[in-house]
């Protein structure tokens, strides 16, 4: 990748926390204003002397007909158009592999740092749904992940740094334009439906910037997307999760994958900090007291099916009655294991009866299809590969450069 690339992609972090930011940079360091919700692009062009309806007019052109060239936003004027080129961009992170599966999952990993560490990746799922095809896009936060879940593979690469706006909305704007690449620009539409923020990282951790993008998600001037097909997935960061009743109306999905605390501290290590008594009353605060058309009807439970650890009967049991004054609906996830993984994946039965047990209770229980697996799609797994190869590639750069030093040094 070109170091021009790292550059652009620093500054751009810099500029979104102050979008007037770009009139003091030098001309090459552009302002990327991919991330940018609809109040800091007002800002952004207020900045340069300009209206603010400007903004809605740019989101449009980005965001639902997927064009980075200002020359092609033709009701903007020439002079405005100029400007722009001068200190602004539009720029998605960089894809360094994508895969496309057989059952229409799509997988990118985008590279947004140097080296093997620096990599991120996004799912595309379609599932078939009565109200027509939905197009799931599972979008990650951070680099890595502080909170060391023990059956996580981005939990064992540790905590490398937040994405930035643009580097959330960018896998959004990416899948979208994945299918509109050979459209023509005002024939495109938005293709994705829903949005799960259930990739690498904790959004909860990386608040301002993934609220942020939730709103650009649901902005009429962007992706127009309804409150209900956006879900953000925590594993219990609870003051976050009451911050979020003031900030913004979108689903919640809280990763439990186990019903008593003594079990929740090994599996998911920030239960020492918010025990399940306290992420319970997080998650009862959180369900609107008001109206039908909140998206906080409910929330969702993740539970990942540990093979002999978490799956047994009693376990459901104490879902029961821990979940009992909880409006929920619970998804039953078969592990993918990962190499060097503790776990295994519970047995189809085991995952069955479990569900059975729940229903029975009358808990609405569903259990998630595992897809893409013949392209890795599955939670964290690619980036490991690619990583690996990068290494391998690094390393391999590494001997050829060492081996042309001596060489040169031989004369
Ligand atoms: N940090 C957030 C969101 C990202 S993880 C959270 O934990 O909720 C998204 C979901 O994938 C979580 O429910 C997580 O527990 C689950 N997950 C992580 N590793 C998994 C694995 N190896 N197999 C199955 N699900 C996994
Ligand atoms: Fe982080 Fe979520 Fe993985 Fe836990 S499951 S380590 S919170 S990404």
């Amino acid at each position: 990748m070109s170091t021009e690339v790292v550059a652009t992609s620093a500054v751009s972090d810099a500029q979104q926390q102050s979008p007037s930011a770009p009139t003091q940079q030098k001309s090459v360091e552009k302002v990327n204003l991919l991330g940018m919700s609809r109040p800091q692009m007002e800002k952004f062009f207020e900045d340069m002397g300009e209206k603010k309806f400007r903004a809605g007019q740019v989101m449009k052109w980005m965001h639902q007909f997927f064009v980075t060239d200002f020359a092609e936003m033709t009701n903007i004027s020439g002079k405005l158009r100029e400007k722009l080129e001068k200190i602004a961009e539009i720029k998605a992170p960089e894809v360094v592999h994508k895969n496309y599966s057989k059952d229409g999952t799509r997988k990118w990993v985008f590279r947004v740092g140097e080296g093997a560490g620096s990599l991120v990746e996004t799912v595309l799922i379609p599932a078939e749904h009565r109200s027509g095809l939905r197009r799931t896009l599972c979008i990650s936060s951070q680099v890595g992940c502080a909170l060391d879940c023990s059956f996580c593979s981005t939990g064992k690469q540790g905590f490398q740094r937040d994405l930035n706006q643009a580097e959330i909305i960018g896998q959004l704007w990416m899948a979208n334009y994945s299918y509109m690449e050979d459209v023509p620009v005002l024939e495109r539409e938005r293709s994705v439906t829903n949005v799960v923020m259930m990739g690498m990282g904790e959004p909860l951790l990386n608040y301002d910037a993934v609220l942020n993008s939730m709103r650009t998600m649901l902005d009429d001037f962007a992706y127009g997307m309804s409150k209900r097909r956006v879900t953000l997935s925590t594993s219990g960061v609870v003051p976050k999760i009451d911050q979020m009743v003031k900030d913004i109306d979108v689903a919640l999905a809280i990763s439990l994958h186990a019903p008593n605390d003594e079990l929740r501290n090994e599996l998911v290590p920030i239960n020492k900090k918010y025990p399940l008594e306290q992420l319970i009353a997080a998650c009862q605060r959180y369900i609107a007291k008001d109206g039908n058309e909140s998206s906080r009807k409910h929330v969702t439970i993740e539970y990942v099916m540990l093979d002999g650890v978490n799956d047994h009967p009693e376990h459901a049991q104490q879902m029961i009655k821990l979940l009992k004054n909880l409006p929920s609906k619970i998804n039953l996830i078969p592990f993918n294991p990962f190499p060097h993984a503790p776990y295994g994946r519970s047995s189809r039965n085991r995952i069955i009866s479990f569900q059975k047990t729940l229903s029975d209770a009358g808990f609405v229980c569903t259990i998630r299809q595992t897809r893409g697996d013949d392209i890795d799609a599955a939670c964290g797994q690619l980036v490991g590969q690619v990583a690996d190869r990068t290494r391998r590639a690094e390393q391999w750069k590494k001997k050829v450069a060492a081996k042309n030093e001596i060489l040169r040094s031989q004369g």
